[in-house]
């Protein structure tokens, strides 16, 4: 039987070191971490991802000031804002909650985010540092699926990975990570070709296609380790919606360990970026 890593509990231990983090550094420093959570526009989802961050930045300790702009905000009157929160010495991180409208380019919004206040670890720079191992702030997805690992895995050196996902905030980011810990990647898209019998070799496989159920059971080597990244909203036969990640979530017991959706990766994104935060605000302090 596989094991279920559970993010919610691993979520909620990681909340509470950072919150004694934020404590200590507000004894220590007098400083408070600041988080500014700006959001364009009026996307349902959107707006329930930032009250979620909102709601536990608060349980951390952390001092989170909300930005709503409307849907048809310029571009420039964005760059204005991060530029004032950039140079706010109260904020330590600046969140941009994606996907933007049509009218900003979110190349140019996220490279105008100071790269040591950006918690989402999205700029060029801390990029960059991800890729040559030089530290920087390191994307929050990325993040939780390595600390989702560690609880499972002691020795990552020499394991073969594959990551299902390519893009810049996923895919490619937690394959460096696995690199950086000595596994060999392989990092694969909706074009591979062959993406079963890839999968079926792998003793890690991570799952970030967005794409329901695409991961079978008999993709899966006895013993891998798989952590689904996937968030999908289907309809169930009773017509009710439901989350479903991108594995089966039948027929995974010769898994030696797996994450359920939800409550597996999900949860450690959040707690990933209050870690970010306060993280941000120790460099401040040191
Ligand atoms: P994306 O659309 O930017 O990228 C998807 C990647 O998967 C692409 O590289 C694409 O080539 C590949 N892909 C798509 N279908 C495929 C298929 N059938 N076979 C092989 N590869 C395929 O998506 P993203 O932003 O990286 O997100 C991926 C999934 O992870 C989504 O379901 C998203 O909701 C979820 N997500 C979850 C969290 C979380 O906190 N749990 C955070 C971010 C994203």
């Amino acid at each position: 039987m596989a094991v279920l890593i559970d993010g919610t509990a691993l979520a909620a231990r990681m909340t509470r070191e950072t919150a004694a983090r934020a404590a200590q550094l507000s004894l220590q420093h007098g400083i408070v971490p600041g988080l500014a959570v700006i959001l364009v526009g009026d996307d349902p989802a959107s707006r329930i991802y930032v009250e979620r961050k909102l709601q536990r930045a608060g349980e951390a300790g952390i001092r989170s000031i909300e930005h709503r702009l409307p849907a048809h905000t310029d571009q420039e009157t964005l760059l204005a804002l991060i530029a004032a929160c950039n140079a706010d010495d109260a904020i330590h991180g600046i969140l941009v909650q994606l996907p933007l409208p049509a009218q900003i380019d979110p190349a140019r919004v996220l490279d105008a985010i100071c790269p040591g206040k950006d918690v989402d670890g999205f700029h060029p720079v801390n990029v960059g540092r991800l890729s040559t191992g030089t530290g920087g702030l390191v994307p929050c997805t990325p993040l939780g699926c390595m600390r989702l690992l560690e609880t499972v895995i002691e020795d990552f050196r020499g394991l073969k990975a594959v990551v299902i996902g390519k893009s810049n905030i996923v895919g490619k980011p937690v394959a460096l990570l696995l690199l950086d810990r000595e596994c060999t990647v392989t990092i694969t898209h909706i074009l591979t070709r062959g993406l079963p019998e890839i999968a079926r070799t792998a003793d890690i496989l991570v799952a970030a296609a967005g794409s329901p159920g695409l991961v079978r059971p008999d993709w899966i080597k006895p013993g891998a380790v798989v952590i689904d990244v996937g968030i999908n909203r289907v309809r169930g036969i009773d017509g009710k919606a439901r989350i479903v990640g991108d594995v089966a979530s039948e027929g995974m017991d010769h898994a030696a360990a797996i994450t359920p959706v939800p409550g597996g990766v999900g949860p450690m994104t959040i707690a990933c970026l209050l870690s970010n935060t306060v993280r941000a605000a120790e460099r401040r302090g040191a």
